[in-house]
C-alpha cells in the first residue's frame, strides 16, 4: 500500500515552526518512515500534487503567499495550519495597524527598491481568511511534541483532540485570588517583570501586578513560560474560536485596575493582540484601503 503523501509549505513567517519540527530528531525520522515527503524546505524540488496532508506555516503576507496557499488547498485532502502565524496571523499581523505604504517607508525609507520586492497583500491574513483549514496547531512556535503527535495521528487516520481550556488551568502557579469573586484581587498598578525587586516564583503573575495573558490564552504548551519564570504572551491564541483574546484581556484588566489606569499601559493593543490581530474584530476597522504603492 502506498504511503500518505505529505507536504510542508512555508508562507510569511520566521520558519521557527519548521525548526520546531526538525527538533523532533528521532520522532521526525519515525514520522518520515510513515509518509512520502513530496514538498518541504529540505527538498531540492517540490511536487505539490495530490497530497494527503499539507502542513502550511506562516501567514499570508504577499500575493505570492496567497497563490501558494490556494495551490496547497487544491492539492490537499487535509490542510493543517501550523503555528500562530498560520492560525491567527501571528506577530507580523501587527502590521495591519498601518497602511502598507507606511510600513514599507518605515523599513526602506527613501531607498525603497522600485522592483524586486514581493507585492504585499493589503493586510496580513490567517490561512482561514483565504481557504478552509481542517486542523489548527497554534503556538509560536508550536511545541515539537505537539506537532509530531498531531501529524502522526493525522497520517494514521486518527481523530485529534486538541486542548481548548485556558492556560491558567495547566499553570502550576498558585492562584490565591484569581478565579475567585473578590474585591481584593489585584494590585493598584501594573508592572513589567523587570520593575519588581522581588517576584514570588510560585504565585500567579497577575496577582503580583504583572500582566500575564494566561486567562485569555488556549492551553496546550504545558504553561512553558510561566513555569520558566516569565508571564504568558498569549502565543496559543484565544481559548475558543469566537473569543476576542485582546479585548477580553483589556476588559478584564480594566475591571481590576484603579479607574482609568488602563489608559496608561504601554502598548495595550500589542499586548492583547500580539499574535491574533488578523483574526480579531479589527481587520475591517483597520482596512486602510488600496495598496497601490506597496
Ligand atoms: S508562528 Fe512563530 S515560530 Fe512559527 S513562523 Fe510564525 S513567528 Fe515563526
Ligand atoms: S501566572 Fe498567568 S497563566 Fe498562571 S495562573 Fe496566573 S494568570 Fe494564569
Ligand atoms: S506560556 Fe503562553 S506564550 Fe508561553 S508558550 Fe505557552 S501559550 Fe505561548
Amino acid at each position: 500500500m502506498s504511503k500518505p503523501r505529505l507536504a510542508h509549505v512555508v508562507l510569511g513567517g520566521c520558519e521557527g515552526c519548521y525548526v520546531s519540527l526538525l527538533d523532533a530528531g528521532e520522532g521526525l525520522l519515525d514520522l518520515l518512515g510513515k509518509v512520502e515527503l513530496v514538498a518541504s524546505p529540505i527538498l531540492a524540488e517540490d511536487d505539490l500534487t495530490e497530497c494527503d496532508v499539507v502542513i502550511v506555516e506562516g501567514a499570508v503576507t504577499t500575493e505570492m503567499d496567497e497563490r501558494k496557499l490556494l495551490a496547497a488547498r487544491a492539492a490537499s485532502k487535509t490542510l493543517i495550519a501550523l503555528g500562530s502565524c498560520a492560525v491567527l496571523g501571528g506577530i507580523g499581523g501587527l502590521r495591519n495597524l498601518y497602511p502598507t505604504r507606511e510600513v514599507l517607508e518605515d523599513v526602506y525609507g527613501e531607498d525603497k527598491p522600485s522592483e524586486g520586492l514581493p507585492k504585499l497583500t493589503r493586510r496580513v491574513k490567517a490561512l482561514s481568511d483565504v481557504v478552509e483549514v481542517d486542523i489548527s496547531i497554534p503556538g509560536c512556535a508550536p511545541e515539537t511534541e505537539a506537532i509530531i503527535s498531531a501529524l502522526t495521528n493525522v497520517v494514521e487516520g486518527r481523530d485529534l483532540d486538541l486542548p481548548r481550556r485556558n492556560l491558567c488551568d495547566e499553570c502550576a502557579r498558585e492562584k490565591r485570588a484569581l478565579l475567585e469573586p473578590t474585591a481584593e484581587f489585584l494590585t493598584d498598578a501594573v508592572y513589567g517583570i523587570m520593575e519588581l525587586d522581588e517576584i514570588d516564583p510560585a504565585l500567579c503573575f497577575l496577582e503580583q501586578g504583572v500582566i500575564c495573558m494566561g486567562p485569555m490564552t488556549r492551553e496546550g504548551c504545558g504553561a512553558l513560560c510561566t513555569g520558566a519564570g516569565v508571564p504568558c504572551r498569549g502565543c496559543h491564541g484565544p481559548s475558543r474560536h469566537d473569543f476576542e483574546q485582546g479585548a477580553k484581556m483589556i476588559d478584564a484588566l480594566a475591571a481590576v485596575l484603579p479607574a482609568g489606569a488602563i489608559m496608561f499601559l504601554d502598548d495595550l493593543v500589542g499586548t492583547g493582540y500580539r499574535f491574533s490581530m488578523p483574526v480579531s474584530v479589527f481587520p475591517e476597522a483597520y482596512d486602510h484601503g488600496g495598496d497601490e504603492d506597496a
